[in-house]
């Protein structure tokens, strides 16, 4: 067998379980020690700094110099008895990820030492020289600045003794450069938003939150294979393997026992989570063999997509000491199941009630109905932009694919929540009048049984479904930023709010009841939105068809569907709400198309070395074998004999070469194509041609190779199979 390859297998199968340190005290004891939470505040604070950032923190205020100084001082000191030496501001760049710049606490003390210093203006803002961040043109080169500055709604925290203060990244002129900035401003829109209509119900609603539990999905690799693997340790996942005879089908990975190995690696990253205060709650194997799922308990959104950020490079560092490498890319193996990483969206008012949860009361009822068609009709208005804000070179593996949601958004109700659509939709003014007249309705909305909901049949085949008392948005991609999607939802919502409030307003100001008033809005919006609503097989080709009747949005092309961002409609929802500018929703997209075709074009390097220098060379030496056989035995036997002996190799011969022959050609073709999009001036114009282009080229080159897998000779095969990659003892 191929020495390296061969090494990799016999070191993975022979590991086993790393030693986890287990705390001596109940999670409840180290849970968030490692986060300057309101209880360490308290401690660390003067009595009056701790009421007045306690005070910002709850009523989204500013902080005056003089308070971050104090907080500053607490904080530092809190750093230092846990043994920490340098700070960081964390922030989210466009590259997706974290970015952190370290600085050690030391300051010159005039005397020719050091003393430990930590400002509230250290702590505030700072000026990371971050021209080399992706900007989309917004902020020149020479103008290197752009401003980090503290999230004072996240808490500071540490990792690898060095204090991690979460920041916004904005450019010098005021534009974001990263995920976070936007990301508060469309949580603010649905707040304010949400609240007015809440109001409608409960006069005591002050404040609406957004909240977000996400299910990460990733797969495990043993490092020794990971490392033979060139095309997994550049792109993340296989460019080429040949299907294992047994994967998924079997169905026997879902649910089953977790490997030692694996629950040691789980336990360890659960400590570290619960250490940071990540309420890591739900481990599970996933359908695909060697892929699991880390799912913490719902947070307010901004914090659980920092902590869902967070995770992902705790994984990461975890993971090494069980000697594997985590996998979050959204396709690594071909022929099974991609990873996602479920977006389970609400939202709750400050006096406890779940938007999407219906209640007891007739009214309670309305209020419910009110909500989901209110996302009804955002989603479907905007259904271009969420698929957009999914959407990446990475994603497009899984969406559209056969297991994965189809490249169409779409929202799955359940049965119960369709009956009283259809009611609603189908009754008459007269009814409504009477409805509304009087305090209660009934409409079946009013007995709607909560316990049926929570258990509404699962269709997985939904993008965007209701799931009990929240929307799950399915597509979103396993590497990806949640922040993206929940930007352009929660953003997405808050104008549907808007225009809900400002329409209901105005009826009532026509001297109509006020539920009267919002039955008739909520059956416009039912009306408006049917198109979105399906809760058939997303998978099925009748189902695109029939999305393309409905005027659902059916591009699958990556970079063609980021065109949704600068759609007329985008830019004034996002301009409305205060969001993005119409500049920050250009630039991005720029960022976008360039991002799309790096991930491409460093695949397609990858995919032609490994073709050329390693494949190819290898079914070349596997082939003279055959061929070298072949004339012995012709010179052993008579003619006739000799022909029909070898009959068989000669087609292995011809058909290898063959494969060969289009591998050499179509790598050939990819080049080419690679070139000629590289000259093309316009980042858009430059992303379709990848796409158009050179990815149909590589999944050729790959058809081809994956045939020879099956011809060579084992022993001979240079890279680990998909069989030895994908089964952790
Ligand atoms: P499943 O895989 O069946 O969808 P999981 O238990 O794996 O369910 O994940 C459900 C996720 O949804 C968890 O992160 C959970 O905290 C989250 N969740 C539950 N209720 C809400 C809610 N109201 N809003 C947001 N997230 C929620
Ligand atoms: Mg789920």
């Amino acid at each position: 067998m191929s020495l390296l390859r061969f090494k990799a297998v016999k070191e993975a199968s022979d590991r086993k379980a790393a030693p986890v340190e287990i705390p001596a005290e109940r999670p409840e004891r180290y849970y968030a020690e490692k986060v300057f939470n309101r209880e360490k505040m308290f401690e660390y604070l003067p009595k009056k700094t701790y009421d007045q950032l306690t005070y910002a923190i709850d009523n989204k205020q500013p902080i005056s110099r003089e308070l971050a100084d104090s907080v500053a001082d607490g904080m530092k000191r809190w750093a230092i008895d846990n043994g920490v030496r340098h700070y960081t501001h964390w922030f989210h760049p466009l590259t997706g990820g974290t970015a952190e710049k370290h600085d050690a606490f030391i300051e010159h003390d005039g005397k020719g030492g050091v003393v430990e210093e930590f400002s509230g203006k250290l702590l505030v803002q700072q000026e990371p020289d971050a021209s080399s961040f992706p900007n989309g043109g917004i902020r020149n080169t020479f103008e290197a600045r752009g401003y980090s500055a503290w999230d004072i709604s996240s808490p500071v925290f540490i990792v690898n003794e060095t204090l991690c203060i979460p920041t916004i990244f904005i450019s010098y002129t005021g534009e974001s450069l990263d995920f976070k900035t936007p990301l508060l401003r469309a949580l603010n829109a649905v707040d304010e938003a949400a609240t007015e209509v809440a109001r409608f119900f409960d006069k005591e609603v002050r404040h609406v939150h957004s909240y977000l539990g996400w299910e990460q999905e990733y797969f495990l690799v043993d490092e020794a294979l990971y490392a033979a693997r060139p095309d997994l340790v550049m792109t993340g996942r296989t460019l080429m393997g040949h299907e294992s005879a047994k994967n998924q089908q079997l169905e026997d990975h879902y649910f089953g026992a977790i490997p030692s190995r694996v629950a040691a690696f789980m336990l360890d990253l659960e400590i570290e989570c619960h250490r940071l205060g990540i309420p890591a709650h739900t481990r599970h194997n996933e359908v695909a063999p060697n892929q699991f799922e880390l799912a913490p308990i719902f947070e307010e959104t901004n914090l659980a997509n920092d902590h869902n950020l967070l995770l992902m490079s705790l994984m990461a560092e975890v993971a090494k000491r069980h000697n594997f490498r985590v996998l979050l890319h959204e396709k690594p193996f071909a022929g099974i199941n991609g990873s996602g990483k479920h977006n389970n969206w609400s939202l709750g008012t400050d006096t406890g009630t779940l938007l999407f949860s219906p209640g007891k009361t007739p009214r309670e009822n309305l209020r419910f109905m009110t909500f989901v068609a209110i996302v009804m009709a955002a989603v479907h208005r905007h259904n271009a932009l969420l698929k957009a804000s999914i959407s990446s070179a990475t994603n497009a593996h899984r969406l559209g694919a056969n297991e994965a949601p189809p490249a169409i958004i779409s929202i799955f109700t359940g049965k119960q929540i369709a009956d009283i659509i259809t009611r609603l939709e189908n009754s008459t003014e007269d009814e409504l009048i009477t409805l509304g007249g009087k305090e209660g309705i009934d409409m079946g909305v009013a007995q709607i049984p909560e316990i049926m909901l929570d258990n509404t049949d699962r269709n997985r085949t939904s993008p965007f479904a209701f799931t009990g008392n929240r929307f799950e948005f399915r597509a979103v991609g396993s590497s990806a930023n949640c922040a993206s999607a929940m930007i352009a939802l929660n953003a997405a919502v808050a104008e549907q709010l808007r225009e809900f409030k400002k329409n209901v307003d105005a009826r009532v100001e026509r001297e109509e009841s006020l539920y009267h008033a919002i039955l008739e809005e909520v059956k416009k919006l039912i009306t408006k939105s049917k198109a979105i609503h399906f809760d058939g097989n997303g998978y099925s080709d009748d189902w695109k068809a029939e999305a393309e009747r409905r005027g659902l949005d059916c591009e699958t092309s990556v970079p063609k569907i980021f065109d949704a961002y600068l759609r007329p409609e985008s830019v004034k929802m996002f301009g409305e709400t205060g969001v993005f500018s119409e500049l920050e929703l250009k630039a991005r997209n720029e960022v976008k198309w360039e991002t799309y075709t790096k991930k491409i074009q460093i695949e397609a390097r990858v995919l032609g070395d490994l073709a050329i220098n390693h494949i190819v060379p290898v079914a070349t030496r596997y082939q003279s074998i055959l061929v070298d056989n072949m004339v012995k035995l012709k010179t052993l036997f008579p003619v006739a004999k000799g022909n029909a002996l070898t009959a068989a190799d000669l087609s292995t011969i011809e058909r290898m070469s063959e494969h060969m022959a289009v591998i050499k050609e179509e790598t050939e073709r990819m080049i080419n194509a690679r070139k000629k999009a590289n000259a093309i001036e316009s980042e858009r114009e430059k992303a379709i041609a990848y796409h158009d282009n050179v990815v149909p080229a590589m999944e050729r080159i790959r058809y081809h190779i994956d045939k020879l897998e099956l011809m060579v000779d084992n022993e001979m095969w240079p890279l680990p199979k998909y069989r030895e990659m994908l089964f952790i003892r």
